[in-house]
């Protein structure tokens, strides 16, 4: 038996409040792809890329329905909350050999896969 090795790399974790405006953008993403409501939109939004250099944020906002649509991520700057950008991304298609847990980010992402890193907040629990 082999254990996997433990996730030392961290998560960024830098946070953000998605403003009401931008709850509204992303519910008009959705419409084209079978429509969603307000409350699905995630407004606490979590950076959970590999710690990065980059002032460049990404977070998760609102799933779309289908299997292959993807999602709607939020685009951020540290310092610049007014420099949201929201777009539409496919999934990062990689899983985890042993545990098939699927990556949870968008495809393409900077930093290694959501099963690779050490989430501090315990979420993924
Ligand atoms: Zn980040
Ligand atoms: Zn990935």
């Amino acid at each position: 038996m082999t254990l996997a090795p433990p996730a030392t790399r961290p998560v960024c974790g830098a946070t953000i409040v998605l403003p009401a405006s931008l709850v509204v953008r992303a519910v008009a993403l959705a419409t084209a792809h079978g429509g969603a409501a307000a409350e699905d939109v995630e407004r606490h939004l979590r950076c959970l890329l590999q710690a990065h250099k980059s002032n460049e944020h990404y977070a998760f906002v609102l799933e779309l329905s289908g299997a292959e649509t993807g999602a709607v991520w939020a685009r951020w700057e540290a310092g610049a909350p007014s420099r949201f950008v929201l777009k539409v991304l496919p999934d990062c298609p990689a899983t985890d050999q042993v545990t098939h847990e699927p990556c949870g980010e968008f495809a393409g992402h900077q930093g290694g896969h959501t099963y690779q890193l050490a989430d501090g907040s315990g979420l993924d629990e």
